[in-house]
Order: C-alpha cells, then sequence, then structure tokens
C-alpha cells in the first residue's frame, strides 16, 4: 500500500538498513526503516487515512514512526545526507537521494535496500556491494574517513564482527586501529557511547564482543586499566549464562548493564569505577555497585541456614543478582532457594489453612513461614506433609 501512495505521488520508498540485511541472513528483525526520496508527510497522511495507526513526526529530523495496532512498528524517514560538525558530533541532516543516503551509513552490510515503490516492488538495491560483503563475512566502512567522521562506528564495527561472527576487512581494520590510536572515542559523545554499550550488553555473544574490544585495545579506552584475563573471561560468561536462566525460570528484571560493568570493573576501587560509570552516564549502575562495596562482608560470608539465606536472597536488589551470585560463588544455592520460593505456593496457601479451619488471622502468616522454613530444609515436602503438620 506504501509503495502505492509513493507511485501515485511520483515519491520512491525503499527498505533499508537492519532489516535487509537480517533478511538476507534470515534473521528476525524487529525494526522496520523506510526511506522515502519524497514527502514523508504526504505518504504517511495518505496511508493512516481511515486505519487504526498512531502516528508521531519528529518534524525537525524529517522523520516519523508508525505503530500499529498488531505492535508492529515502521520508521520513516525523508532520504537525507548527514554532516558531522567535529568527530563523533550528532549529525546535521539535509534532505538527499536514496544513493546519498545509503552512502552516510557505517559499513557496506548495512547499505542494502529493497525498493517497495509500486511497479519496481522488490529490486534490490546494493550500490556499494552490500551483498558480496555479508556472503564472505566482512565488515567494511565505506570510506577512508568513517570513523573520523563518527568514531562512534569503532564500536558498531567490533559489535557487528561479533555479533555475526565477521572479520574486519583488511582496510577497515587498519583505520579502526588508527582511529583507536587516535583515541577519537575520547571525543565522541559520551552519551552516544552509553548507547552503544547497553546495545553490547544486550546482544547474545557480549563476552565475544568484549573480547573483541579487548583486542582492539578500545576497552581500556573506556575502561581504566582494564582487559579480559581468564579469570573475567569466565566470569562475564557466567553471568550471560545466570541472566538467561534467572530471566527464563523467574522472569526476574535484571539490568545487564550493571551486571557486565560491575565484571569489567569489579577490581577497580569504588572511586574509579564511579567516574567511569558517571562520565558515561550509567546512574543507575552507580547504585548498583555501592551496594556491593557496602555490603561486601554480607557477601564473604554468607548464610549457612537455608532460611537466613533465603532472607539474604531477598536483600540483594535483582537487577544484580547475576554478578552478585557468580562473583560471590552462590549461584546454585539461589536457584534450588529461588524454586523453592515458586514451589512452595503450591504446597501450602491460606486457603488450605482455612480448609483446615483457622480463622483468617495474622497467624496465617506466621504458619506459613514456619512451614516455609520447614519446606526449606526438607522436612517437609508435600501438602499433605504440610496439613498435617499444621493439624
Ligand atoms: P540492529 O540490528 O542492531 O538494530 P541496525 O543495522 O538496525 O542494527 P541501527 O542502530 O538501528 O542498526 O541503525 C539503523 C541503520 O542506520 C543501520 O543499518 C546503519 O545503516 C545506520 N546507522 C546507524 N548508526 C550509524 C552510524 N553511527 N553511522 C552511520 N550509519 C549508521
Amino acid at each position: 500500500i506504501i509503495g502505492k501512495i509513493a507511485k501515485e505521488n511520483g515519491y520512491r520508498v525503499y527498505l533499508v538498513g537492519g532489516i535487509v540485511r537480517d533478511f538476507i541472513l534470515s534473521k528476525k528483525s524487529l525494526d522496520i526503516d523506510i526511506i522515502v526520496e519524497g514527502d514523508i508527510e504526504k505518504i504517511i497522511k495518505d496511508y493512516v487515512k481511515n486505519r487504526k495507526i498512531s502516528v508521531y513526526f519528529f518534524k525537525e529530523f524529517m522523520t516519523a514512526t508508525l505503530k500499529l495496532e498488531n505492535g508492529i512498528k515502521f520508521d520513516f524517514a525523508t532520504a537525507r545526507k548527514e554532516s558531522y560538525e567535529y568527530p563523533g558530533a550528532y549529525p546535521k541532516v539535509e534532505k538527499a537521494t536514496i544513493f546519498e543516503d545509503l552512502y552516510r551509513r557505517d559499513f557496506t552490510i548495512n547499505t542494502l535496500a529493497i525498493e517497495i515503490t509500486e511497479d519496481r516492488f522488490g529490486t534490490l538495491i546494493d550500490f556499494f556491494d552490500g551483498l558480496k560483503d555479508i556472503k564472505e563475512k566482512r565488515i567494511k566502512v565505506l570510506h577512508q574517513t568513517s570513523f573520523i567522521e563518527d568514531p562512534i562506528r569503532i564500536l558498531r564495527a567490533l559489535r557487528f564482527a561479533g555479533r555475526f561472527g565477521y572479520k574486519l576487512e583488511k582496510n577497515t581494520e587498519k583505520l579502526l586501529k588508527l582511529a583507536v590510536e587516535e583515541k577519537l572515542l575520547q571525543k565522541a559523545p559520551t552519551g552516544r557511547i552509553n548507547l552503544e554499550l547497553n546495545l553490547t550488553f544486550d546482544e547474545e555473544n557480549v563476552l565475544y564482543i568484549l573480547n573483541l574490544m579487548d583486542e582492539y585495545k578500545v576497552l581500556r579506552q573506556i575502561f581504566p586499566n582494564c582487559f579480559i584475563n581468564l579469570e573475567r573471561e569466565v566470569i562475564i560468561a557466567k553471568i550471560s549464562e545466570a541472566i538467561n536462566i534467572y530471566k527464563v525460570l523467574f522472569d526476574l528484571k535484571i539490568e545487564k548493564n550493571s551486571n557486565y560493568l560491575m565484571a569489567l570493573m569489579y577490581h577497580l576501587p569504588f572511586d574509579v569505577s564511579y567516574f567511569v560509570l558517571k562520565k558515561y552516564h550509567f546512574d543507575k549502575s552507580i547504585k548498583h555497585f555501592k551496594y556491593i562495596f557496602d555490603f561486601i562482608d554480607k557477601f564473604k560470608n554468607l548464610p549457612e541456614k537455608n532460611i537466613e539465606f533465603f532472607k539474604f536472597l531477598k536483600t540483594i536488589p535483582v537487577e544484580i543478582l547475576p554478578f552478585s551470585a557468580i562473583y560471590f560463588n552462590f549461584f546454585e544455592k539461589s536457584i534450588e532457594i529461588l524454586k523453592k520460593e515458586k514451589e512452595f505456593k503450591n504446597i501450602i496457601s491460606g486457603e488450605d489453612l482455612k480448609n483446615i479451619g483457622i480463622k483468617p488471622s495474622p497467624i496465617y502468616k506466621k504458619i506459613l513461614s514456619e512451614i516455609f522454613k520447614l519446606y526449606l530444609d526438607g522436612k517437609i515436602s508435600s501438602k499433605k506433609d504440610a496439613v498435617d503438620y499444621v493439624k
């Protein structure tokens, strides 16, 4: 439909970026980015007419976001070119052709487009040999000054290389190393570094990407004195696993960034971590770091009794449970206890106490916590045991 409207108005529209790359790689992509050579307002107004769609226009950026009722989101942008006032700055934008729009992009694998204008629907546009680079598994910049214009691309290059298991193309690798030597990342806005690091921590292959960042000496430019040794490698791998397990089993609201940041900086004095976290706007993580440092004795002397361990577990902010559990060696125990907590709902409840004939009162809480303690110790293991015990 969008293609039809575009044609009627004499415009051209294209799917671009991650969605095209991921389509070629047969991977799922959540973002649908559409570039319009023409007036996006006109296209969108025609498209949403008589449809239940929310539209958000960002006129100064020449973009708009559409949200369909089924949750699908389209990001529209007018084809544009960008210029950077200084390395890493947020770009200034002006209208341009699709070629110019694709030419401003970071790597060839992200320059593919599929035209969706009616009559040309499905035409693959590949000005910069992106398809070949996808096939040959390489990350390649479009021009010699790419990392100078936008040093954030250093982080993006390593993130994509890590995500897809691609290599940096020879010249790109040389340019990246030069940009790192010149410490260009230090000129990039810290807010953009924050965004990139968060995206990295959200990746499946975090450890691999951090290893690449270490190998290319990028990690130590952001985190002082930070390198990936064997001990840290093991901790990071275990944290990734713990994050997944806690999420799948208990749906805990974990803050990935605090956990990985802690893994990268736990060996540093708090003041140093504080400085880095503040600089890159990880304000919430400061609270988490402080918690671990303040209660370090508690973590070093874990309670032996199950019920005491349960109480201790409940005092830890869930956001940083993975790091805490891995670093202080109580991951298995925490899973065992949390599973028991979850199962306990099927062992006994207020309803059971009522059926036994006990009138609802504050005593319920006392009875249930007494039985919970016995359940944690394995002294009660079924509803029958619990009801008999209460009787
Ligand atoms: P992801 O799968 O991580 O979302 P993506 O390719 O969709 O990957 P986005 O960060 O959403 O990445 O960016 C969308 C597109 O915008 C990219 O495909 C790329 O072409 C372009 N882009 C993003 N950041 C930059 C940058 N710093 N320099 C040049 N082009 C960029």
